[in-house]
Order: C-alpha cells, then sequence, then structure tokens
C-alpha cells in the first residue's frame, strides 16, 4: 500500500481540522507539526497494535532493555522515514505551501538522557524495531530532561528544559496497564495458612506508576516495538490523603528531574527512588505480560530477556527475585536460577566515581524488602565463594563491603552475561575493574562493541551523501550496510572524488550559515571543520584541544603573515551542574574564541565555534559537516565512544588516541586514513603504576608547552576570573591526572599533520571516501544482532527485516 501525494494532503487537511477546528492555513507552525505527527502517528498505529499481538501469538521471546536514559531525538523524520512516507509528505507539504524542515523544527529533542549512554539505547531501539527483534525500551518519563544549556559572560548557565511543555504526541498514555511501587515503611515475613512465607508491610509510601508507550517504528517491515517510559502518581484510592500540594511532592517529585543534584543526600535518596520505581514497574509489567504464555514459570527465560544498561536499573535483579519468592511462592533455588538466566548487564565506564554505590541504612530505610534479599543474596555468595577461592577475592567481590552496597557486583553476580562496549574496555574489565569477577566467571564476560544507526545518522543527517552512495552503488547498502565496502572502488575515481568534495562543502555552507545564525560569527566554509562534540570531561580532555588553540594562536600572533591552513574548531559540551572544573574549561574556550574571534590579526586562519545546548538535533547539523572527528580521551578511559562512529560514517577524518573504539576503526579504516597520537592503554597503566610521572617537570623542559600554559594566566586571554589558573594547577601544580601535558606535543605534530593533508584536498577527499567505505562494521544493526544471538537468544521475526550478514573482518 503506497501513500499518493494526493491521498496525504486530503487525509492531513482532515487530521488538522479534526484536531484544531479549523483550516490548515490558519494554524501556527506547532500545531501544524502537531497534526502531521499525529498522521504519521495513526499511519502506524495499525502496525504497532499487530505487532504486539504477533509477539504474543507465536509466543516469541521478548527482550527488555532496562535504562534510566533514552536520547531518541526528535521522532517525526525517522518515523516518516522508516515507514516510507518522507518523500510523500515533504512533497504534500510543498504542494500546501508549507515546509517539512520548518515543522520539524517545532518537536522538541527529549534529552531523556546525558549523552553516549542515552543515545546508545535509542539507536539500540531503532535497530531492533528495524531487524525485527521484539524489544522493548523500559525507562522513566522526566518531566524535565536534562538542562537546557545557555553561555552567560562565556560560562555555562543551567535553565530547565520543559520539554512537556507541548504536548507530546508520539506518546500514549496506558492506565490499562499501571502498576503500585512500594517504598520505606516496616516489612516482616508471616506464614500464611497454605504454609508459604508472605512478605507484610505497614506504614509504605504507595507510588503509583502510569506507563506511556511510545512507538519505536521499524525500517520498512512494517515492525513498531515499544518504549515504555513510566511517570509517578497518587493512587487513586488514596487521593483523599493528599489534601495540600506539598504532601504530593514525595510521589511528584519521582519522576520530575533527570539527574537529581547528588551533592547531597535528600538528592542521592532520590536517585534511588527512580531507580527501584522504573525496576519495579518494568518487571511486574513483564511478569504479567508472561502470564499471558500461560507457561510454567521456569520457562521465564525462554520468553524474556532483561537487560541491565549500566548499573543504575541492577536492582532488577533482587526485585524480580522478591515477586518470585513472595508472590508467586518459587523457592529461593528456583527464583535464583529463573533471575540469573533472565538478566544481563552491560558495563559502560571504568571511571571509579560513575560506579554506584549506594550506603546500607539508605537501602534498608527506602527498600527494606528488597535490602533483605539483596543480604541473602550475597550471603550466599560469600558461602559458596569463600572455600573455593579463600578470603581476599571473596571479600573484594561481595556486594556488601563497607556499609555500601556495591551495585556493579550485584549485576555481574545476578546476570548471565557481562560484557563491555568496545574490545579494549572488555579487555581493561577483565584485567582490571572487574578482574576478580572474571576469575570466578570468565564465561560470562563478552564484548559488544557499540554502534550507531545510519539511518538517522547518514540517511537522514547527510542526504546528500547518500544519493551520491545510492547513485554509486545502488540502495542496498541501506539495509545490508556491509554493502557500503562497495564504495571504496570508488577512491580513484575523480568524478566520485569531486562529487564528495562538493557535498560536504555544501553541508559547511549550510553549518556556516547556521553558526552565523547562533553565534553571530562568519567561518569560512574552505576552513578545516574541526569538531569536538560530546560530554565536557576531564578524561576526555577538551582542555587539550584548548592547549592546541592557543598554542596556534600565539603562533599567528607572532607570525601573522605565514601561510596558515585555516580552521575552524567546533565544540559542543555540556558539563555537569557540580562539575566546577568542567565548567571552567567551558569558559576560557569560550573566552579564547572571544578573542580569537575578533582579531584581526587572525582573520580567517582561526575560529572558536562553541554551541549552546549540545543535543541530539544540534549533532545532526554538525556532523554531516565535519572534516576532523576529535577522539582524543587520555587511553583507556572512554570505554567505547559513538561520536567517533557517526563522524566516521559522514567522511570525518579521525585524530584519536588508541582508545575505546578508536582502536577498532584504525582496524577497519587503517592506521594510514586517520591521524593516531599519544599514549597506549599500556604506556598509561605503566606510567601510572611507575608513580613518577612529573608534570612540572615537563612544564619547565619544553618551552612550546610553557609559553601555551603560561598564556592561560598571564591576561592574554581578556574576560578570565580564575579560570585560567584553575586549568594551569590542575595541569602544573596538581600532576596533571590524564596526562594531557605528556601527549601534548604528539597532539601538535598529529595536528600538524592534519593541515598538511588538507592541502592536498584530492587526497584528504579519497581517505574521507575509505572512512565511509569502512564504517558499516559500526552499524548498531550489528551490535544489536550479536546481543540477540549471543546474550539474549533473541530471534529476527520479520522476513522484510534488515538482512545482517556476516562481516568480513576483525570484530567480534
Ligand atoms: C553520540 C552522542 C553522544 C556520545 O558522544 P561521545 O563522543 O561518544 O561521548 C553524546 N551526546 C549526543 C547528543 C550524541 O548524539
Amino acid at each position: 500500500m503506497t501513500l499518493t501525494v494526493k491521498e496525504f494532503i486530503k487525509d492531513f487537511k482532515v487530521q488538522f481540522q479534526s484536531m484544531y477546528a479549523y483550516s490548515y492555513e490558519e494554524g501556527s507552525t506547532e500545531q501544524l507539526y502537531n497534526a502531521l505527527g499525529m498522521y504519521v502517528k495513526n499511519y502506524l498505529s495499525g502496525n504497532w497494535k499487530e505487532t504486539r499481538e504477533k509477539y504474543v501469538k507465536n509466543s516469541v521471546k521478548q527482550v527488555f532493555y532496562f535504562s534510566m536514559e533514552f536520547l531518541p531525538g526528535r521522532q517525526l523524520e525517522s518515523n516518516a522515514y522508516n515507514l516510507g512516507l518522507l518523500d510523500t509528505i515533504r512533497e504534500g507539504l510543498q504542494e500546501m505551501g508549507l515546509s517539512f524542515d520548518e515543522l520539524e523544527e517545532a518537536e522538541a529533542d527529549p534529552a531523556l538522557g546525558n549523552g553516549g549512554l542515552g543515545r546508545l539505547a535509542s539507536c539500540f531501539m531503532d535497530s531492533l524495531a528495524s531487524l525485527g527483534i521484539p524489544g522493548n525500551g523500559n525507562g522513566i518519563r522526566y518531566q524535565y530532561g536534562l538542562f537546557r544549556q545557555k553561555f552567560v559572560d562565556g560560562y555555562q548557565v543551567e535553565l530547565p528544559e520543559n520539554w512537556l511543555r507541548h504536548r507530546n504526541i508520539w506518546e500514549t498514555r496506558n492506565d490499562k496497564s499501571t502498576c503500585m511501587v512500594r517504598f520505606g515503611g516496616n516489612v516482616w515475613l508471616e506464614e500464611n495458612h497454605l504454609g508459604f512465607m508472605e512478605a507484610k508491610y505497614e506504614n509504605t509510601l504507595n507510588v503509583l506508576a502510569v506507563p506511556y508507550d511510545t512507538p519505536m517504528v521499524g525500517y520498512r517491515n512494517d515492525i513498531v516495538n515499544n518504549l515504555r517510559l513510566w511517570s509517578a502518581e497518587i493512587p487513586i484510592d488514596e487521593e483523599e490523603n493528599y489534601h495540600t500540594l506539598e504532601a504530593t511532592e514525595p510521589i511528584k517529585e519521582i519522576t520530575q528531574v533527570l539527574y537529581p543534584d547528588d551533592s547531597n543526600y535528600e538528592g542521592r535518596l532520590l536517585r534511588l527512588k527512580q531507580e527501584y520505581f522504573m525496576v519495579s514497574a518494568g518487571v511486574q509489567s513483564i511478569l504479567r505480560h508472561f502470564r499471558k504464555y500461560n507457561l510454567p514459570r521456569k520457562n521465564i527465560p525462554d520468553k524474556v530477556a532483561i537487560h541491565i544498561n549500566d548499573t543504575h536499573p541492577a536492582l532488577v535483579i533482587p526485585e524480580m527475585m522478591r515477586i518470585l519468592l513472595d508472590e508467586e511462592h518459587l523457592t529461593w533455588e528456583q527464583a535464583w536460577e529463573i533471575t540469573f538466566k533472565t538478566c544481563s548487564y552491560t558495563n559502560h565506564t571504568i571511571l571509579r566515581e560513575a560506579l554506584e554505590k549506594w550506603p546500607i541504612d539508605m537501602m534498608k530505610d527506602l527498600l527494606p524488602r528488597i535490602y533483605m534479599i539483596i543480604e541473602e543474596i550475597n550471603r550466599r555468595f560469600v558461602e559458596t565463594t569463600m572455600p573455593i577461592y579463600g578470603e581476599r577475592i571473596t571479600w573484594q567481590t561481595a556486594i556488601l563491603q563497607n556499609g555500601v552496597v556495591n551495585m556493579a557486583h550485584l549485576a555481574v553476580i545476578g546476570s548471565h552475561s557481562v560484557n563491555g562496549v568496545a574490545k579494549l574496555h572488555t579487555e581493561i574489565l577483565m584485567n582490571d575493574v572487574l578482574k576478580d569477577f572474571f576469575e570466578l566467571y570468565p564465561e560470562r564476560f563478552n564484548n559488544k562493541t557499540n554502534g550507531i544507526t545510519q539511518r538517522r545518522w547518514v540517511h537522514l543527517s547527510n542526504p546528500g551523501l547518500t544519493q551520491l552512495i545510492d547513485k554509486k552503488i545502488g540502495e542496498e547498502w541501506k539495509t545490508n550496510p556491509s554493502e557500503l565496502k562497495v564504495f571504496k572502488s570508488f577512491e580513484k575515481d575523480k568524478k566520485t572524488l569531486q562529487k564528495l568534495a562538493d557535498i560536504k562543502l555544501e553541508n559547511k555552507q549550510r553549518l556556516a550559515d547556521y553558526i552565523e545564525e547562533v553565534k553571530g560569527v562568519k567561518v569560512d566554509p574552505k576552513a578545516i571543520f574541526d569538531v569536538q562534540i560530546k560530554r565536557l570531561h576531564a578524561y576526555k580532555r577538551q582542555h587539550l584541544n584548548l592547549l592546541h588553540i592557543l598554542h596556534r594562536y600565539l603562533e599567528i600572533k607572532e607570525n601573522p603573515t605565514a601561510d596558515y591552513v585555516p580552521r575552524v574548531f567546533i565544540f559542543g559540551a555540556k558539563a555537569a551542574p557540580s562539575y566546577i572544573y568542567a565548567k571552567q574549561i567551558i569558559k576560557v574556550i569560550n573566552s579564547l574564541a572571544n578573542l580569537v574571534n575578533n582579531d584581526p590579526d587572525v582573520g580567517d586562519k582561526l575560529k572558536i565555534v562553541f554551541f549552546e545546548n549540545y543535543g541530539v538535533s544540534l549533532a545532526e547539523k554538525i556532523i554531516p559537516a565535519a572534516d576532523v572527528s576529535e577522539q582524543i580521551s587520555l587511553a583507556s578511559m572512554e570505554a567505547s565512544g559513538t561520536s567517533n562512529m557517526k563522524l566516521m560514517a559522514n567522511g570525518a577524518l579521525t585524530l584519536a588516541t588508541l582508545d575505546g573504539a578508536n582502536i577498532e576503526i584504525k582496524d577497519f579504516v587503517g592506521q594510514e586514513n586517520m591521524f593516531i597520537f599519544g599514549l597506549s592503554s599500556n604506556e598509561v597503566y605503566d606510567l601510572k603504576a611507575a608513580g613518577d610521572y612529573n608534570a612540572r617537570g615537563i612544564y619547565e623542559s619544553n618551552e612550546k608547552l610553557r609559553r601555551t600554559l603560561d598564556a592561560l594566566t598571564d591576561g592574554t586571554i581578556p574576560g578570565l576570573q580564575d579560570e585560567g589558573y584553575a586549568i594551569f594547577d590542575s595541569l602544573v601544580n596538581y600532576n596533571d591526572e590524564y596526562f594531557v601535558l605528556k601527549d601534548f606535543d604528539s597532539y601538535i605534530e598529529a595536528q600538524r599533520k592534519v593541515d598538511e593533508l588538507y592541502k592536498d584536498q584530492k587526497e584528504w577527499t579519497r581517505k574521507s571516501l575509505i572512512n565511509i567505505a569502512s564504517s558499516a562494521p559500526f552499524s548498531a544493526d550489528y551490535t544489536i544482532k550479536r546481543y540477540a544471538d549471543d546474550i539474549w537468544k533473541a530471534k529476527q521475526c520479520s522476513e522484510q527485516s534488515t538482512g545482517v550478514e556476516p562481516l568480513d573482518g576483525p570484530i567480534a
């Protein structure tokens, strides 16, 4: 059934009128967007229903991906595209004198995540649906997303992100599937008349969990999966107990904000509440769903896989035990076997401060029954581990340690699979971070390198490039990404290279226009567009980038008439509100931008653009225009990275340390087609072990570097308070935790090679083409297929779905 432009126009008019009771010509942009979105949602609703019914009827195994964060981006274009409606809609709107792109800008970009972790979850949702794998997302419907970032005098200011102010047309409130979640109070076990132990509760805070479902649309395969986000409300039959607005606060706050302020006890307690709220509602609704299958409970793992995305949802394990023990009256051994076979866990970080630990007292007060179960899991773990592995390993791996609940340990002990997100990261887990667990359970560990959906990040964000690839190699790469490698055969074809260069220039011109519009800075589209877009963190080393720019600025000032390859440095990054150092880096980059962009000696040789409020929509604008992809984390620190993959797929050349997935990018694209610099992960480990790193020594002996660092504090950059000193101090006086100074020279040298290569436009474009043609292995479709085969044992159940052939080359 294909939709014609004429039919679309007719249906769209009816849709608009039914929602607003006047003619579309009088509609505001937002109303028109709402009507269009609603039209698309109605269009897919049949498939949404049928997909759900088909899964139950065929009694297929379903995956439930539990994540505290999702970063889906705008959904109108992506849904219309996956349904095959996009061209028709664009044309129809045009005939009506409307612009799709303009309407699309009216859609809120839901910032229900911080960065890579949430974006990965959303890429996975897209791939699950496109592969026809029965997969559901489970998360929280935060009323306020991650803060909206503004710069005032170059400082980050955080504003509330009220993304639901305008209606969210994609969600469907599902009042039929609510659950009750209990907090606090007293709990004890009592034998009932059948001889079962039953958990009794008193004085609990009861919270109604209301699901909002959002369709996850597969690519041209009639599959529509479900993303379920939970919202906290007062139970209807308890409404009379809540007389004042204030009294409702403890309930409403649970799903109010994405990241409560974790600098105080109350904030951290709230975060734990959020985690249990999502987990409990999710597990309850899964077990309710399982009952539809009418199977013995031991079959749960044959029909259900629950994935724990980072440790935040690890309470799935005791919650599932609770239900199986207290409500289904299974024995501990039965319940444990089912839980363990159902759950799997992904670790996303080796940062110590990001490995969650909850005070035992807090857990006991807030979740008394869950804490009892965790205690028992821990007791049994210690009892079985101690005689075989001895004291040291047992205490190092226990869940309860020094007054805290170690969530990573809970996740590993209760899951049949533990994976890292890039080869190096998984190795580091096995050899360092989770080393003792690797000794206990070697068979649980596996790697699943992250991926990205090329549908959003190439097909939609870079239509020029997509058309060129279609023209050269046909359209099969869209459903079978490995076909992209055929594009490589054009690496010496002059016409293709010229066309590719033209497309990049057009994308850069478009971004340059946008930069002028929002930042008031004029940049030369022929300059190198050098992009670092990611959360601001010391380990990601935006300050290394800063030092190089500062160094370059000083060179230009010293010798303004020399021959420079013009460069535009582009940043997008939010700093966590309580992360002072990260905010200081933002301020210094902004102040330097102010200096450089207005210095007549500099002109087009150097420009700095720091976008406000980095998020998915902004990424879609920046990435197609990038020439250089900055992936400069200290080796061993970045688990995988995914902006590296998005940028590569759009023809940017990677400038990187051998960290995370950069290593696998190198394996596929070849070292000669990127710029590698800096310490390797092993060298970093050795340097830390030796304990004799001397940052001040480097500062004193390296004149170029000294001059650059001094410029942070000697008044070169106007408008700074003490931010320049803060960075200087951390690097020189506090011994440079992330080895920025150690890697400085080799970074500068790599940057010089970037300039050198860019002078040879043809060679640059050839390497760009090779990058594009080598990006297929980083399709999330492959990643998801590997999760489904190796971990979840879930099958594709749609014949039209994306075919995922095995890949040539070394990825596992
Ligand atoms: C891809 C993406 C990220 C992840 O970037 P990394 O460089 O891998 O940290 C973060 N935020 C947004 C909005 C993204 O699209």
